[in-house]
């Protein structure tokens, strides 16, 4: 999915888990290219954790209106990164 499609979807930003701790963040994407790929996100999270590399990154469902209830979170931190390019 890329991020024209996640927009599309009315979606604008995304959330990402650390596969090590589950952290959670939200990240704001709507400075990027609507031709960047979601999953391209994952290799540059970096959590605080302890510098773990790699998350898994998502649309931020929970944005929508209706919403998908088991994916609602109501206390996002803001525990991962994105790594400078
Ligand atoms: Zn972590």
């Amino acid at each position: 999915m890329t991020l024209a499609s996640m927009r599309a979807n009315g979606v604008r930003s995304l959330w990402a888990v650390c596969a090590v701790c589950h952290h959670e963040a939200v990240l704001n994407v709507d400075t990027y290219n609507e031709a960047v790929t979601i999953p391209s996100f994952g290799p540059e999270m970096v959590c605080t954790c302890g510098g773990i590399i790699g998350a898994d990154v998502r649309p931020n469902w929970s944005e929508l209106p209706q919403g998908r209830p088991k994916n609602a979170r109501s206390n996002v931190g803001n525990d991962l990164q994105q790594m400078s390019r």
